[in-house]
């Protein structure tokens, strides 16, 4: 079973790798599919590759990636044992933000990346990872707050790169690193969401 899986897997990375769904593949040097074991308990969604993550084709290598794993060695996860993806797998041109029809382009790639990696949590990194799940709302809002929705929990925080541009947020983000891992443990309340109807017609992956 697992093996199975592990080669559709495989067979994903490599349908990704030579995507031409949209313009940013003129550019790039490497796509950057995923990285992490199948069956990982969390995935964590960023937003799209990096200067780094171009070059060497691994998501979160970068110093937001360096970041992330500082923030999961602190809460005592291994980062070898989640998987981490981003909304795109391609670079788009000066790390400007994703656009709409680049995140429609590449959608389905990350609906398949769950559904083989079947996560018990997913946590958004970033506003544009938020929005797949919860459109409407505000990340400064619904950052730390745990949520089940169509059977899978939620669990938006804000990017790492947002800490490093600006400092003042690294205690919030440490405080939500803190959170998940209650909420791994099992400790923290999981609120029912109900998306609001336009939001509702959207396949939750
Ligand atoms: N930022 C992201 O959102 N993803 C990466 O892979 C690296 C930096």
């Amino acid at each position: 079973m697992d093996e199975e899986r592990t080669q559709r897997l495989k067979r994903l990375n490599e349908e990704v790798r030579n995507c031409t769904r949209c313009p940013l593949h003129t550019g790039r040097t490497h796509a950057v599919p995923g990285d992490g074991p199948i069956g990982a308990p969390i995935m964590f969604i960023g937003e799209a590759p990096g200067f780094h993550e171009d070059q060497q084709g691994v998501p979160f290598v970068g110093r937001a990636g360096q970041f992330l794993s500082e923030l999961l060695e602190e809460v005592g996860i291994e980062r070898g044992q989640v998987y981490i993806t981003n909304v795109l797998k391609c670079r788009p041109p000066g790390n400007r933000d994703p656009q709409e029809m680049e995140v429609a382009a590449c959608r389905d790639y990350l609906d398949r990346q769950i559904e083989l990696i079947n996560p018990q949590v997913i946590v958004t990194l970033g506003r544009h990872s938020m929005a797949r799940a919860f459109p409407d709302e505000k990340i400064s809002v619904v950052h730390g707050q745990a949520r089940r929705v169509a059977g899978r929990v939620y669990f938006p925080m804000y990017h790492p790169a947002a800490a490093l541009h600006q400092p003042s947020l690294r205690p919030t983000l440490e405080a939500d690193f803190a959170q998940l891992r209650e909420l791994l443990d099992g400790r923290l309340r999981v609120e029912e969401y109900e998306p609001p109807p336009e939001v509702e017609q959207l396949s939750f992956f």
